[in-house]
Order: C-alpha cells, then structure tokens, then sequence
C-alpha cells in the first residue's frame, strides 16, 4: 500500500507547482509540531494483559487548537496518522474555523475487543495523552471506528483527571452527553451541501446516480441523505463486499439487513459484486467513504463517475488525480467534501464553551452556509489557476494558513 503521508507530501508539492508559496512555509507544513506514542497496558477479559499501540499526531496549530478524530483500526499507524493530521490541517483552514490539525490513532481491531475491552483502552489512550489535552490546547473527536460512546468514555476519563468540565475537550459526544444536534450526519450533510454548491457549475444536474464505498456512519449517513434528495442509490458495500441494483437500491432497508446480518451482502433484490468492481461501476457520483488509497494509478482508468465526492480521507493517490483529471471526471477533495464533520466539531466546541445549545435547524443552517460559501471558494480557485479542484482547495488553505 502507498503511504499516505507520502501522497500527502505529495499533495502539497503539487499544489506548489501551481501557485508559489514560501520555502519555510511550505517546510514547515511538511513536518509535524509534535508525534507521540503510547503503549496502552489493557487488562482482557480473561486476565492477560495486553500492550496496544496509540498515536496523537499535533500537526499545526496555527489557526487554533490541534483538531482531529481518533481511528481505531488494525492497519493505523503512524504514517497513516501523520498523513490525517495534515489533511486536518489544510481541512479547518479551507472550512475556515478557527482550529487547528491534529488525528490519533491505536493499532487495533475493535471488533475483536469486548464493550468492557473496548471502554478500558479508550480511557487507556486518554490517560497516556492527557498532558497534551484541553479545550485550547487539543480536541479529539470520532473517526473511523469510533463514535460517541467512545467520546464520552473519554470525556469522562478526562474530567476525573482534571478540573476541566465544559466537555469541550472531545467532540462527537452524544447529544445526550453535551454533544451538538446533528453532529451524528454532518460530515455526510456538509458533502452533500458542497456537492449541490457546485452542481450546476459542473453539469450534474437532475436525479443523479450514486456509488457509496462504506457503510460506516458517513457512507450511511450520505446514502440516506442523497436518496433523500431525489438521487438513486445503486451500488453500497462494507468492509465485507459489495452489492449492487441498477434499478436502485432502498437504503434503509440494506441498513437494517446489515444490522440483522452483519454485511450488505445477501440483500434481497441486489446482485453482489466485488470491491473493485464497485468502484468502477457507470454511476454519476462516487463517494468513497472508508479508507485512504483506493482509487489509485491501477484502477483509475477504470473509473467511470463523472464525479467522485470523497468522504473518506485520502482515498484518491495523487496519480490517480491526473488520470481522472485528464479524463474529465471532478474530483471534490476531501478536505472540503468531507470537512462538515469537523465544522460541527467546532460548533460542539464552542455550544459546551459558551453553555448553549443549537437546535439541528440552526446548526445544519450554518454548515450550509459555510459548505457552500467555500465550495465556491474552491472552485473559484481551481478556475483562477486552471487545475484541479483538489490543487484549488488546497491553495486556499495555504493562503490562509501562510
Ligand atoms: N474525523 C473527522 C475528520 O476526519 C472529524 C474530525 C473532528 O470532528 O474533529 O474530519
């Protein structure tokens, strides 16, 4: 597999190319204020004891706080953690709140691990990282994996630990927990407010056809949501396999066959197919939604969206972003599509600073309007300096960050 921080290197290299920032800038943007590892000793249910690896990436905190999620999954590592804490970075920049670029990690497979488990290496990877926590300092919040159980796991950890107890510390916390109304969808609506910023720009116009890689909670959540929205949902998969419908598919239903049945897989009505096969699959939009590299030099040909919206982070290698460039297919780069997430983030964080609270209707209205104000602000971009959308997002948040 590529590495992912190397791509994202890579990204920026790029994107200097077009327009020319600094020497010490674009230096400086490269590397990392801060990497820390952690062994986290956890006591299993049997009574062994086993050491798990963590991972806090600090990457910039320029703009505000280091911010960014925490993933708990078998492959994370400190490469891959580098790579997101830079994506998180340029992301709140293009997102324009006032936060900084930080992602965490551990090495482990959380299915493997029990509730009791799962509970003891959360508040494990807090008390190895508390002296870099707090509301101005740094504010994790989910990613892949893990969801706002965990956050408040967390949370609390953190509370026994300090005198802090706004709950600013964490974001993604359940609404019933200090979290923000419509936290839950909001990478997956900010993706489709981006998406139906640009539409008209691009040509997509009408009932669309739509390819989801994932069905985690921003795959699922976008599934629903642009069905909602009058599009047809023909191909979904999980980290299992791959179905599709061309006549479409009814995507509460495939949630609530994935919940009986543990994968998509076997959906009445839907024929399956294999990953790389959804993927490149005739569709109007793809959006990929799960891991990084998977639309690489090797498949890209093969691609036949008209646009990919990437909800995931990194999952185009920057080869793969000139194949599709040159055949004409829009590339909307997950530092803008998939930056709702961490700008309900944000409104969390200030709702527990300020003791307020938001309802869903005033929280997605401002995520509207930020998602579509910088959507044309990329796109304005990418025209201004004749390249790609992705080149376009990150110029801008270069001039904002530089
Ligand atoms: N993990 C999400 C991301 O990659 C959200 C981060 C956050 O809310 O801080 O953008």
């Amino acid at each position: 597999m590529q590495n992912p921080f190397e791509n994202a290197l890579n990204q920026i290299k790029r994107a200097v190319e077009v327009k020319e920032f600094p020497k010490s800038f674009i230096e400086r943007l490269m590397h990392p204020d801060r990497q820390v590892r952690i062994s986290i000793p956890l006591v299993m249910d049997d009574g062994t004891e086993k050491i798990f690896e963590g991972y806090r990436v600090e990457h910039n905190n320029k703009r505000g706080p280091y911010k960014g999620g925490i993933r708990f999954h078998q492959d994370a590592d400190m490469n891959e953690v580098n790579a997101l804490a830079l994506w998180m970075t340029l992301k709140c920049a293009v997102a324009n709140i006032p936060m900084g670029g930080g992602k965490g990690g551990i090495t482990v497979d959380p299915k493997t691990l029990s509730q009791n488990e799962l509970e003891n290496l959360s508040r494990g990877w807090v008390r190895g990282m508390l002296p870099l926590l707090g509301p101005y300092k740094d504010v994790p919040a989910p990613d892949v994996n893990t969801n706002g159980q965990i956050m408040s796991w967390m949370v609390d950890e953190y509370e026994k630990l300090t005198d802090e107890k706004s709950g600013a510390t964490f974001t993604g916390k359940p609404v019933s927990n200090r979290g923000s109304e419509g936290r839950e969808e909001a990478t997956s609506m900010g993706g489709l407010y981006v998406f139906n910023a640009l539409r008209e720009s691009l040509n997509l116009e009408g009932s669309l056809s739509v390819v989801i890689q994932g069905l985690g909670n921003v795959g699922g959540n976008a599934a629903l949501l642009f069905e909602a929205d009058g599009h047809k949902i023909i191909a979904l998969s999980d980290s299992k396999g791959a179905i599709m419908n061309e006549e479409g598919l009814s995507v509460k239903d495939v949630i609530e066959f994935k919940k009986q049945t543990g994968s998509v897989v076997g959906f009445p009505g839907s024929k399956e197919i294999s990953q790389s096969e959804l993927l490149t699959l005739a569709c109007d939009i793809l959006i990929p939604s799960a891991l990084e590299n998977q639309i690489t030099a090797e498949n890209a040909k093969d691609i036949k969206a008209r646009l990919v919206l990437e909800l995931a982070n990194g999952p185009t290698t920057p080869e793969a972003d000139d194949i599709l460039f040159a055949k004409g297919i829009y590339v909307v780069p997950d530092i803008l599509a998939n930056s709702g997430g961490v700008t309900v983030s944000t409104f969390e964080w200030e709702q527990n600073l300020k003791g307020e609270k938001w309802t869903k209707e005033e929280v997605f209205e401002k995520l509207k309007e930020k998602m579509e104000k910088e959507a044309n602000n990329v796109l304005d971009n990418s025209r201004k300096y004749e390249t790609d959308l992705r080149r376009g997002a990150f110029i801008l948040a270069m001039e904002r960050l530089s």
